[in-house]
C-alpha cells in the first residue's frame, strides 16, 4: 500500500482536478480543501490503529476491513455534507460527492499496490468477499517498521512522484486554457 505521503499527494490531485487549477500560486488560495483533501486521503488509515495495544500497528487485524469500503466512502461524504451544513448552512452536495470520490481514490490505490492476501472487502456491508485485483504492483513498506532505510527511499520516491505529477497536471489545465483563449481570438 501506498504511504500516507502517496494517499495525501492523490488528494491534492483530486483538488487540482475539481478547480483545473493551472498553478502552484493558484493552489494556496484553496489551502483549507487542500488539507481537507489530504486528510480525507488517508483517513482509511485509521483502521491500522490497533485498541489491543493501543498505537498504529502495520498488522492490525482491523486493517483493510469497512474503512476500505466504497459505503465508507460515501457515509464519509455525508458526514462532510452536514458538518458543511452546520457551519456554513448550505446543501455543498457537490463537496460530498468529491470528499467520497477522495476516500474512494484511497481504497483504489490500495487496491492496486497491496499485496496482502486475502484482499479487501470493498463491498461491505453488501458483501465480504475479499477482492484482490489480478494486476497489482508489488509495493509494500519495510515490516520491520515505519522508519527504516528502505521506506526512507519509498518516501522519497513518492514525493518525487508526486510533485512530478502536480506538475504535469498544472501544466495541463494551464496549456488547455491558453488553447482555448487562442480559439476565441480566431
Ligand atoms: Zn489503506
Amino acid at each position: 500500500m501506498p504511504s500516507p505521503i502517496g494517499h495525501g499527494f492523490t488528494g491534492v490531485l483530486l483538488l487540482i482536478i475539481r478547480y483545473r487549477v493551472e498553478q502552484w500560486r493558484q493552489l494556496l488560495c484553496h489551502w483549507r480543501q487542500i488539507c481537507l483533501f489530504v486528510f480525507l486521503a488517508i483517513f482509511p488509515d485509521v483502521d491500522l490503529f490497533n485498541p489491543q495495544l493501543g498505537r498504529f500497528d502495520l498488522d492490525s487485524p482491523f486493517h483493510h476491513q469497512w474503512t476500505h469500503s466504497f459505503s465508507f466512502a460515501l457515509l464519509i461524504g455525508l458526514v462532510v455534507v452536514l458538518v458543511r451544513r452546520i457551519a456554513s448552512n448550505q446543501w455543498d452536495w457537490r463537496l460530498g460527492g468529491w470528499s467520497t470520490l477522495v476516500v474512494s481514490s484511497h481504497t483504489v490505490l490500495d487496491l492496486f499496490f497491496s499485496n496482502k492476501l486475502p484482499g479487501m472487502p470493498v463491498f461491505l456491508p453488501f458483501s465480504s468477499y475479499p477482492v484482490m485485483l489480478p494486476v497489482h504492483f508489488y509495493y509494500f513498506w519495510d515490516e520491520e517498521g515505519i522508519f527504516t532505510y528502505a521506506n526512507f527511499f519509498k518516501f522519497l520516491a513518492e514525493i518525487v512522484f508526486g510533485f512530478a505529477l502536480i506538475a504535469l497536471l498544472l501544466q495541463y489545465y494551464s496549456r488547455r486554457r491558453t488553447k482555448s483563449r487562442v480559439g476565441t481570438m480566431r
